[in-house]
């Protein structure tokens, strides 16, 4: 009977799973499916708890289990909750790689204690077991040094330029033969505690490895790929232990992760491998930065005509980019929207899936500022809008608006959809200086007639131009 319990409780779990990953899919109801999720997971934890607390005839458990379990709830739980809520919005990608490095990590530490307690026991180990155990170890032992380096990048911890050393793909060949060479054995041969180890050190220094070369800013897209790894190697964990509901939550966070990866490198017009093998863009903004300076005849506007342009506009669309973020002028570009539609303008907000430097990361911003989210819109319903578009007024977005991805082959970013800003009648980019963007090119978009540059840190510009608005 309580067997069956704990099994519907999983089943609602999971569906609390599904639900609240598909309420995930718009701005609106995310915050409810991230409601949902975490109910789901109380559920499935208290269900796990019950669980180990009842056990089948003859089944020992340590009279140690339950103050372990109190204490990683109580710490785990803790931290997590602490961390949540201090962290800056622009520390997250960080924060979820830690994450990631934390879910693999244990995910490996689960299968080695299964594999550890059925080799000492000198039975014969089930092939099935074999499998799922060498999978998640390898693939949690990959995701947990490979995240503690993408973490570290982006903290500043390590250098976020691409590190390589000479023989440094010779080395991840050889580690990636070990670690085949060991599952191999493992799988056909006897169980061994020896090769666990190796294969554990090989994919341990796989992770870091595998990291380093890639740059900082390409970081996001690392750790949307280690998620996914994370959910996989939790979904091995799952099969080790005969525990469904980690079964199904790590299969959906290893789904979800993989097309997240897939939607972000297509969004940038560039391949997973092409990204793993690295170098692209500097890693930083700042050091390569400097090095084009865009060439042609560039418009300044001033404040007060780019005011007046805004001002008697009737429709505007505001593109926020990553210096949006830096300046953290998202509740600026709110005040300023505000103003401009109690004069009766029209403003909405265009989108780009990879402006900023995570996934999302201009929803997040926008909606930290409470920015009606029907003012938001996707890349493909706002494109056709921009030749109606009197005034596109671009904060901090660049490589996102570069028309070059459309018109010239030779663009390292050729190919990748962009906001067709170049469109609108007139154009008002706010930006500090004519520095290139992450992909490090100039961009047409500054030398058209039709633009007028408007240099100024994101929050001082949209602050100048609201306190011009309301002059006016
Ligand atoms: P970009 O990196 O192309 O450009 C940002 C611009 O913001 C810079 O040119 C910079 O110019 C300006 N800027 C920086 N700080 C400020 C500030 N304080 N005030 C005003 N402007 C500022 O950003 P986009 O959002 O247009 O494009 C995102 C890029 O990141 C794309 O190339 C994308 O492929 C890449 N990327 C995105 C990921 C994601 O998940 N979203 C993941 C990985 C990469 P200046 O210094 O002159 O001020």
């Amino acid at each position: 009977m309580l067997d069956t319990l704990i099994h519907l409780a999983y089943i609602a779990a999971a569906a609390l799973f599904v639900l609240g990953l598909h309420r995930m899919n718009s701005p609106a109801t995310a915050r409810s499916g991230n409601w949902l999720s975490a109910v789901g997971m109380a559920i499935a934890v208290g269900a796990a708890v019950v669980d180990v607390a009842t056990p089948a005839p003859g089944q020992h458990v340590s009279g140690l289990a339950w103050p372990i379990i109190a204490l990683g709830t109580v710490v785990g739980g803790g931290l997590g909750l602490y961390t949540a809520r201090s962290v800056q919005m622009t520390a997250m990608p960080q924060l979820v790689s830690l994450f990631n490095a934390v879910g693999g990590g244990a995910a490996a530490l689960v299968a080695i204690e299964d594999y550890t307690k059925l080799a000492t026991a000198g039975d014969s180990i089930p092939l099935e077991t074999t499998v799922s155990t060498v999978l998640g170890v390898v693939i949690g032992c990959v995701t947990f040094t490979g995240s503690l380096i993408a973490s570290g990048k982006l903290q500043g911890l390590v250098p976020g330029r691409p590190i390589k050393f000479a023989g440094s793909q010779v080395a991840i060949g050889v580690l990636a033969l070990v670690v085949v060479a060991g599952a191999l054995y493992l799988i056909f041969g006897a169980p061994s505690l020896p090769i666990l180890a190796l294969i554990i050190a090989a994919a341990l220094t796989f992770g870091v490895l595998m990291v380093l070369p890639i740059g900082g800013a390409d970081m996001p897209v690392v750790i949307s790929l280690l998620n996914s790894f994370t959910g996989t190697a939790a979904a091995m964990a799952g099969f080790v232990i005969g525990n469904p509901v980690l079964i199904i939550a790590g299969a959906l966070v290893g789904a979800a992760g993989g097309i997240l990866t897939k939607l972000m490198a297509d969004a940038m017009n560039r391949s997973i491998v092409n990204i793993l093998v690295g170098g692209f863009g500097t890693g930083d903004t700042g050091a390569g930065a400097a090095a084009g300076a865009a060439t042609g005849s560039v418009r300044e506007v001033g404040v007060d005509d780019a005011a007046i342009m805004l001002a008697y506009a009737q429709n505007v669309i505001v593109v926020p980019g990553y210096g949006l973020a830096v300046a953290q002028a998202q509740h600026n570009v709110r005040e300023l929207a505000d103003l401009l539609e109690s004069r009766g303008v029209n403003v909405s907000y265009a989108i780009h899936p990879v402006a900023g430097r995570m996934p999302g990361h201009m929803n997040v911003l926008l909606a930290e500022a409470n920015v009606p989210y029907p003012q938001l819109k996707e890349m493909d319903e706002i494109n056709p809008e921009f030749s109606r578009t009197d005034v596109a007024l671009v904060v901090g977005a660049n490589d996102v608006t570069n028309p070059a991805a459309r018109s010239n082959p030779s663009s390292p970013i050729y190919g990748m959809p962009i906001l067709n800003v170049d469109q609108a009648q007139n154009v008002i980019v706010i930006k500090r200086s004519m520095r290139p963007g992450y992909a490090g090119i100039d961009n047409e978009l500054y030398t058209q007639p039709n633009t007028g540059m408007l240099f100024a840190d994101a929050k001082d510009g949209l602050s100048q131009l609201a306190t011009a608005v309301k002059a006016l």
